[in-house]
């Protein structure tokens, strides 16, 4: 060729175009982010996504995390409208929250996860901030550890844990690790696993506890084995990440879902605190939460919030604020609060008694298999047991969504398709 012939080789050629050539991005199309690789859809939301698309009128999302009605609609909670009347009536400007959100809200979600009584909240120990719900406020405690915690930059979860709880805490800067916890052969609760995992855990490693209604597998421990791995966590020196999204959710009883955090607090224990107000005030989209580290005295309090502080501001300045308004109305408003109460029991009793009415149906069915774990899990999730090919032919034969792991929102049951899931259960694992 001419042109290889005028430059003396083809590799004096390929140099010579090279040197004129422009970034790899330019030159193959003209956008920066040509090299940007299409990602993943969401497991839980891609589920949503395929449940929209399915024309056949007995079609159930079982995917989807939110409490629904037995109406099968999205619930809004009658203590949430009436606050957000008097808020309303109130007239609420709309300047911006401190940057750790408004302190009676704060103060108020300390108290519920600890305790009215509280000694350390009485006490000023709980350096506490609102977060942009559970989420946001893991990241928070997931980017002061990053930052601050000298003795380890790992966190053991338990396996299996909720799908987003690795990203939070890698993209902090964490190595995130595990430990024994869920029993494919029980659908229970691997006591033993989980005791002999954590007593291995390197000494001063971060350890991440679901304080209740444990997801995805609903499976909590009892109260004593609550009390024996407090015990090993200890003597191992770990430290408890609590993680707190379903507090009265899982029970109806705000305290019992709260039994083992405050039995650490009795340990000795100073864990940090991930809330969420998503769940059990229905305040899903509106992102309240909270993030609490529990402090060895006043002078440490002031430290670690000031450098929360520091944490919050570069990422969003202050939180929102019309969800924080209506948890602490609820919480703070003595009337409303006990409204609260009824109906947070309401929602995990509603889910109590479709799990019955599940377990039933299966048995109604014919069904010879052991169904005991549907009423021994605990919240929102059933594990159930069901392997990847029986919940392919649950979507495709019977249009029932769910995650892969065979894991089913409860909330989505209602009376008038709980049995048509127990014969398209019962269909599938014949
Ligand atoms: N932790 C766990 C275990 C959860 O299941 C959830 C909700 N799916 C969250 C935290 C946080 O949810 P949100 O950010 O909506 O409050």
């Amino acid at each position: 060729m001419a042109a290889v012939r005028k430059f003396g080789s083809r590799a004096l050629l390929n140099r010579t175009l090279q040197s004129y050539a422009l970034p790899a991005a330019y030159s193959r199309c003209s956008s920066v982010w040509a090299n940007v690789a299409m990602g993943p859809p969401d497991a839980i939301l891609g589920v949503t996504e395929a449940f929209k698309k399915d024309s056949n009128p007995k079609k159930i999302n079982l995917g989807v995390g939110a409490y629904r009605g037995d109406d099968g609609k999205p619930f809004i909670l009658e203590c949430v409208k009436k606050a957000e009347r008097q808020m309303l009536e109130e007239n609420l400007d709309h300047e911006y929250a401190p940057i750790t959100g408004f302190p009676a809200f704060g103060q108020a979600s300390a108290r519920l996860a600890f305790g009215e009584d509280s000694q350390l909240v009485k006490d000023g120990l709980n350096a506490t901030t609102q977060g942009v719900s559970g989420t946001g406020s893991l990241r928070i405690g997931a980017a002061f550890l990053a930052r601050h915690y000298q003795a380890s930059k790992e966190i053991y979860f338990p396996a299996p844990t909720w799908g987003n709880h690795g990203p939070i805490f890698k993209d902090s800067g964490l190595t995130t690790k595990s430990y024994r916890y869920y029993d494919p052969a029980t659908c229970g609760f691997d006591f033993k696993g989980a005791m002999e995992d954590i007593s291995k855990i390197p000494e001063g490693s971060i350890i991440l506890l679901h304080a209740c209604a444990h997801n995805p597998t609903g499976v909590d421990p009892k109260p004593e084995q609550w009390k024996e791995m407090s015990k090993v966590i200890k003597d191992r020196r770990l430290y408890p990440y609590f993680d707190m999204a379903y507090q009265g959710f899982a029970s109806g009883d705000i305290n019992q879902d709260a039994f083992a955090l405050r039995q650490f607090i009795k340990d000795g224990h100073k864990p940090c605190l991930a809330q969420s107000f998503a769940k059990n005030m229905g305040l899903y989209g509106e992102r309240a939460g909270a993030f609490t580290i529990v402090c060895a005295d006043k002078d440490e309090q002031a430290r670690v919030l000031s450098q929360i502080k520091i944490l919050i501001r570069p990422l969003y300045s202050n939180p929102p604020i019309h969800g924080a308004h209506i948890v602490s109305k609820v919480l703070n408003t003595p009337d409303l609060r006990s409204l609260w109460l009824t109906e947070v029991k309401a929602m995990a009793d509603r889910i109590i008694t479709m799990r019955d009415r599940l377990q039933d149906g299966l048995k109604r069915e014919g069904s010879s298999r052991n169904w005991q774990h549907i009423t021994e899990q605990i919240g929102m999730f059933c594990f159930t047991g069901l392997k990847p090919d029986q919940v392919e032919r649950l979507t495709k034969e019977f249009s029932v969504y769910l995650t892969k792991d065979g894991r089913i929102s409860v909330a989505g049951l209602s009376s008038s398709n709980v049995d048509y899931l127990a014969k398209a259960m019962h269909e599938v694992t014949k």
